[in-house]
């Protein structure tokens, strides 16, 4: 394995990459360092970039590596390691995804094997050596979980597995889906392509998506969507409030699940729900995001709201079988559309920019190839 390897740093004071050699730590016992193949920009990826909710009062942040959603192949394995997390046999040179945050195993939500909610769980990569999601190589560490990924699915499509599908798995999961549900999805960027498809393999009767890019709205029609609403023809809330109940007969959907992250999405998603719906807020990993809701609404209406972040190791080996058996079914593999190497990531975030993008983006998910 070599020595050092790129990390992508990005400071604030600059606004601006700094694409750099970092050292390789040494790979300890039960560790493992992984050579990352490919790593998508998510949404959340561009609400760091962004600085989204950070009051300007705060100051630049220190400079910093991220990116989460990767897969890569193993570089070296720690020399207790001999299998991934389901004891197959695992050598160097495999490819493989894993959970992007390792859990302390020993506080109130590990014990009762809450793992997605541990709260002393690690998620960050490191400028310290080489290690990130946006960096050639990634420290994997114990107890982080790690799945051989069959031939079948290429490196594009496995890097969103452990967080636009995974994501969305444990949404539904949460929700109490029913075979059936009418279920509405706010935002088709990676998250809600794979939502689509997720609820549709669930047994949902109507999959209603609702976006403003066309080529997104597209895809999630070909991904399990039965019904769009393109905010560009219905370009008030009320207009897309009036065509969900259109839609469901009046009641409105049973689940909603927002993947936009911005709150006004919020506010409009809680009045699509019928009555005892269940609202799913994944979008808002930003802080200060405040929303104006009257609760007697959410009381009266007996909606479920449901915050979730993270999921359970168990998920991804699922999600690496749903896309094996759907794989003729629903174009997932297609979600990625603009590569970029590790020396173009500025170019990557600008492309996958959206915000303030009124012309609409070709981008349903751009990677990079560290
Ligand atoms: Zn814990
Ligand atoms: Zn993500």
């Amino acid at each position: 394995m070599s020595k050092t390897g790129l990390s992508a740093i990005w400071h604030d004071t600059t606004q601006k990459f700094e694409v750099t050699e970092l050292p390789i730590t040494e790979t300890e016992s039960d560790a493992i360092n992984i050579r990352v193949e490919a790593t998508s920009v998510c949404g959340s990826d561009l609400h760091i970039w962004r600085g989204d909710g950070i009051p300007e009062e705060e100051g630049p942040r220190d400079p910093f590596v991220f990116g989460h959603e990767m897969m890569g192949s193993v570089a070296e394995l720690g020399s207790k390691i001999k299998t991934d997390s389901l004891k197959q046999p695992l050598k160097e040179g495999d490819r493989v995804v894993y959970t992007y945050y390792f859990p302390c195993q020993n506080c109130y939500n590990c014990i009762r094997g809450e793992f997605g909610g541990c709260k002393f769980r690690r998620t960050y990569p490191t400028i310290d050596y080489c290690s990130g999601g946006f960096a050639q190589y990634y420290y994997l560490r114990n107890p982080q979980f790690v799945f051989k990924l069959p031939d079948e699915i290429n490196n594009a499509a496995a890097a969103p597995i452990n967080c636009a599908l995974a994501q969305v798995i444990e949404a539904f999961r949460i929700s109490d889906f029913r075979f059936g549900d009418n279920v509405v999805i706010q935002g088709a960027g990676g998250l809600g392509i794979n939502a689509s498809a997720v609820a549709s393999d669930m047994g949902a009767n109507k999959v209603i998506v609702i976006d403003g890019q066309k080529p997104r709205l597209e895809l999630a029609k070909k991904c399990g969507a039965t019904d769009i609403i393109d905010i560009n023809k219905y370009n008030t809330v009320q207009s897309r409030v009036d065509r969900v109940k259109e839609l469901t007969n009046g009641i409105g959907a049973d689940i909603v699940i927002e993947l936009v992250g911005f709150p006004a999405a919020v506010e409009e998603g809680i009045q699509m729900c019928r009555m005892r719906g269940t609202y799913l807020e994944v979008g808002h990993i930003s802080p200060n995001s405040m929303i104006n809701v009257d609760v007697q609404q959410l009381v009266s209406n007996q909606i479920r709201f449901y915050g979730i972040q993270h999921y359970d190791p168990w998920i991804l080996p699922n999600a690496i079988d749903f896309l094996l058996r759907t794989k003729n079914k629903y174009p997932l593999m297609d979600v990625v559309s603009h590569e970029f190497p590790i020396t173009k990531i500025e170019e990557a975030f600008k492309t996958a920019e959206w915000l303030g993008n009124s012309r609409g983006i070709e981008v349903t998910r751009a990677i990079v190839t560290p």
